[in-house]
């Protein structure tokens, strides 16, 4: 039996592609995703020649979170073409393949497993610098059928995005023990959301009336804050949302001897970049999560 036509293909198309990373999370709602977008923006952004694949077949948001839903895909003679935000950064992802935005995927494993094969020998990437695959949650069909489809062509590794909660982080380290069991190496642990932090002009301040009721007395504050102590206007004020009691993520990458990258606030605005499908690097507005992502993307 000769080798599996569909690897040599695959091998093919990956000959052009310098780097490949997996963007891995032990649980959903943790910032995956966005934290997918802003790596593919902030690598395209240091002039490198970027690809950005979302195989998250179930819960596609890759398109939205990098402002192109409704575009479609097309096919050249040399294969699928990834869609474009910038010359330098295409992304590929089964959200540009549904008619509407709200149908559902109902794929049972071989299907899916299908797909991410056509995705990995069909898609016409060029050269790239960096291959940036967003995986769903978890270590399921999807996972296996990627690390295999890229084994022969090497994987420089994963990056696993966790909340500082022990619920996430117990997930993590089954991400991490997936990572050494299929041989993929763990680049690193990023703590998202770990703390809200924003300057504290956009906080709405309440004063808790006699009846129980709240009252915004914001104008009255910040005004205060003007007049008898303007450099209180310039602080970022910080407040931890989820418990960290256990160490956060910091600690389980200590035992579990994989990279601590950094931690990422949950900072509003970058909610909002992402659901504008914007770069947080972009403008000043995302002022306290987008220099703790670029001190991560530097890292790598
Ligand atoms: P996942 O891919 O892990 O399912 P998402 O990236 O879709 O998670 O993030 C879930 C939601 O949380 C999105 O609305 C996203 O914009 C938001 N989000 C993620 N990280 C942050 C953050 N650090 N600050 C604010 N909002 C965030």
């Amino acid at each position: 039996k000769g080798p599996d036509p569909d690897l040599v293909s695959i091998v093919e198309r990956m000959a052009t592609v310098k780097h490949k990373i997996l963007v891995l999370s032990g649980k959903g709602g943790v910032g995956k995703s966005t934290f997918s977008a802003q790596l593919a923006f902030a690598l395209a952004a240091m002039d490198f020649q970027v690809g950005l694949l979302d195989i998250d077949i179930c819960g596609p948001s890759i398109p939205k979170m990098l402002g192109l839903e409704g575009h479609e895909i097309h096919q050249s003679n040399l294969g699928w073409s990834p869609v474009y935000v910038e010359s330098n950064l295409g992304v590929m992802s089964i959200g540009f393949m549904l008619p509407h935005p709200d149908d559902a995927v109902i794929w049972r494993g071989p299907r899916k497993n299908g797909l991410i094969k056509q995705f990995l020998k069909d898609v016409y990437w060029g050269e790239l610098d960096f291959l940036v695959v967003d995986a769903p949650p978890g270590t399921s069909d999807e996972h296996i059928s990627i690390v295999q489809c890229l084994e022969a062509t090497g994987i420089d590794g994963s990056i696993i995005v966790t909340t500082p909660q022990q619920v996430s982080l117990i997930d993590v380290r089954k991400e991490v023990s997936f990572c050494k069991k299929v041989g993929v190496k763990v680049l690193g642990v990023v703590e998202n959301m770990s703390g809200l932090c924003q300057p504290i002009t956009d906080f709405k301040f309440m004063k808790m009336t006699g009846t129980g009721e709240q009252r915004d007395v914001t104008m009255w504050a910040l005004d205060y804050l003007r007049e008898k102590a303007p450099e209180m206007l310039e602080l970022i004020a910080c407040s931890e949302v989820f418990d960290s009691s256990g160490g956060g993520a910091a600690k389980m990458c200590n035992e579990t001897g994989v990279p601590f990258l950094g931690q990422v606030p949950l900072d509003p605005q970058l909610c909002k970049a992402a659901e504008e499908g914007r770069s947080c690097f972009a403008d000043k507005s995302c002022g306290v999560s987008a220099p703790a992502l670029k001190k991560i993307v530097e890292k790598l």
